[in-house]
Order: C-alpha cells, then sequence, then structure tokens
C-alpha cells in the first residue's frame, strides 16, 4: 500500500512539516505490474502476500476488480507492505519501503509451481526476497514458461538467479548500475553476457531491444504530454509480458508496450492510470 503525503517541501531531521493531502494507494511493483497485464488481456495470476491488516482487503480488492486471479496471494498475520512517500511542490519525492509480509515471499511452493506451469510468460521484479524470486525464476525454466525479470529496485543480480532468466528488462538507471556502463547500447551487450534477451526501456526516448543472435530493434516512445510517469515501466513490462505470453513477436510486444505506458503517463495514478487492451489497440491504429 503506498502512503502518499504532498508537502511544500520534505521535513528535514526533527523537523515537522503540515501536508496539503493525503492518500492510500494500492501499489509495489509486483501488483502494478499485474495489474498492467490483466488489463492489456492476459489471464494474471499474481504470486505475492498481503497481510491481515485493513490494508490486506483494499489491496486484494483492487487487484480481482483489474481481474488479477489472487489465489496466490497469502495473507501473514501482521502488517501488509507498505510504502511512504513524501511528495513535494517540485514534484520530488522520498520513500521508505517497509516490506513486512512480502519478506514471506523467500520460499516458493509447489502450489506457486501448479500456477507457473500453466502460464506464458512469468513475470518477476526485485521488492521481494532474491531467494523466493531465485526459486520462481527456477520453476519457470523447468516448466518451458518464458521468464522475464524487471531488475528493480537495482541491485547486483546473483547468477543463479540470471541462469534461469530469459529476458531482462532494466530502465536506464538499472542497466547502468547492473554493468557500471551509462551508455545504453553498451550495457545491453554486456547485458548479452548474462542473459540471452534484453529490452531496456528510455523513458522519452523509447525503448532498445537486442538477443544474443545479434537482433536488434528499436521502438521510439510515443510523443504525448506527459502528466506523471509512475509505474511507465511496470506499464510497459505488464503489457509486453502479457503479449509476449500470447505468442507475438518482440517488435508487435514492443510496440504495444510503449503504446500502453504513453497512454499510462497521460494520466496520474500508478495502476489507476494503466490502459486497457481496447485502449492500447485504438492508441496503436
Ligand atoms: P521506469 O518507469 O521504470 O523508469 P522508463 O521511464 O524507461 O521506465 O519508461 C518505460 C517506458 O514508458 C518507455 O520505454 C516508454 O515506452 C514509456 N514512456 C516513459 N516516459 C514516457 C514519456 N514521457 N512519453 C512517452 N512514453 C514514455
Amino acid at each position: 500500500m503506498d502512503l502518499v503525503a504532498y508537502v511544500p517541501t520534505a521535513p528535514r531531521r526533527g523537523e515537522t512539516v503540515m501536508g496539503r493531502e493525503f492518500h492510500t494507494v494500492p501499489g509495489g511493483k509486483g501488483a502494478n505490474q499485474a495489474i498492467a497485464a490483466a488489463k492489456a488481456g492476459a489471464y494474471t495470476s499474481m504470486i505475492g502476500a498481503v497481510g491481515t491488516d485493513e490494508f490486506a482487503a483494499q489491496i486484494r480488492k483492487v487487484l480481482t476488480a483489474s481481474g488479477v486471479d489472487v489465489a496466490g496471494l497469502r495473507a501473514i498475520p501482521g502488517r501488509s507492505g507498505t510504502a511512504h512517500i513524501v511528495v513535494d511542490d517540485e514534484g520530488g519525492n522520498s520513500i521508505v519501503v517497509v516490506p513486512a509480509a512480502n519478506n514471506a515471499m523467500e520460499t516458493f511452493n509447489d502450489s506457486d509451481e501448479e500456477l507457473v506451469a500453466d502460464c506464458g510468460s512469468l513475470l518477476l521484479q526485485l521488492e521481494t526476497p532474491l531467494p523466493g524470486v531465485a526459486a520462481a525464476a527456477a520453476a519457470g525454466r523447468r516448466n518451458g514458461v518464458k521468464v522475464v525479470l524487471t531488475p528493480a529496485p537495482a541491485a547486483p543480480l546473483p547468477a543463479d538467479l540470471l541462469a534461469n532468466v530469459d529476458l531482462l528488462v532494466p530502465n536506464e538507471h538499472e542497466a547502468a548500475v547492473l554493468t557500471g556502463n551509462a551508455d545504453p547500447d553498451q550495457a545491453l551487450e554486456e547485458l548479452l553476457r548474462k542473459v540471452p534477451e534484453v529490452v531496456i526501456t528510455l523513458g522519452a526516448r523509447g525503448c532498445l531491444y537486442g538477443n544474443r543472435d545479434g537482433a536488434q530493434v528499436r521502438v521510439p516512445s510515443h510523443r504525448v504530454d506527459a502528466v506523471d510517469s509512475t509505474a511507465a515501466g511496470d506499464t510497459f513490462v505488464g503489457v509486453l509480458s502479457a503479449v509476449l505470453g500470447e505468442g507475438a513477436s518482440m517488435p508487435d510486444a514492443m510496440r504495444l508496450a510503449s503504446a500502453g505506458a504513453a497512454l499510462s503517463v497521460q494520466r496520474p495514478g500508478a495502476s489507476s492510470s494503466m490502459p486497457t487492451r481496447a485502449e492500447i489497440v485504438r492508441f496503436v491504429d
């Protein structure tokens, strides 16, 4: 759950400031990506954890209303994961994340694997503990499912995880952290030594794909009036995985993902700004 306070200036240590507004918004990369995939038309199951607090019911409700199957969502006694976000008048923010129930995602059980076995693609991110993410990727590989990883928040990736990733989708910043190389083309080359396929998202400059056979695809972003780029990357990768899971080609999937992300940045909010498949198709035509 994102707990968002809007303030003129963020408080310094020891300081109390008065905020203008406060919102609670279900969020987190996993939930946002699942909602983007479901709205893009994929049958989507979310494997994750909520607590048993007042936020848990709201989170389940938003996921279900967006068409996400929550059979794989555990209820862990105690708090749901929260992000405490302070947004200032210049649009800058500072964030404290308390993982709480998400810490339970260290393990991956047999019923999780049954959900994975049924999928066209398995989309992973790093806001839950690495051992669980690595176990999920291994389950994806065992079941012949395309394993897509967004390496966010950016962190060094262990070899046992990378060995089971088919497609890595970092943004420019994450690609630079993973490779130590700020040039996206060079970072792409380096990442292809670790995984077979890579898409680097470049914000308003679009996205770049490469694979180990030397194929490259660049898709420019749509020129739109961006009002809120929160979750642009989550929308992009949710739509991309949804469409790849249907068996679409990479260039087609990138075009639809770019369109989906372009629609989302024109609206405020995270999951509430994500487009449906019909909206994406209309926008592309
Ligand atoms: P993240 O949200 O993870 O930082 P990016 O900023 O790279 O990811 O954005 C992901 C994708 O969203 C981009 O590849 C692009 O397709 C789309 N996008 C992001 N910002 C804009 C923008 N200002 N205008 C149009 N499309 C955008």
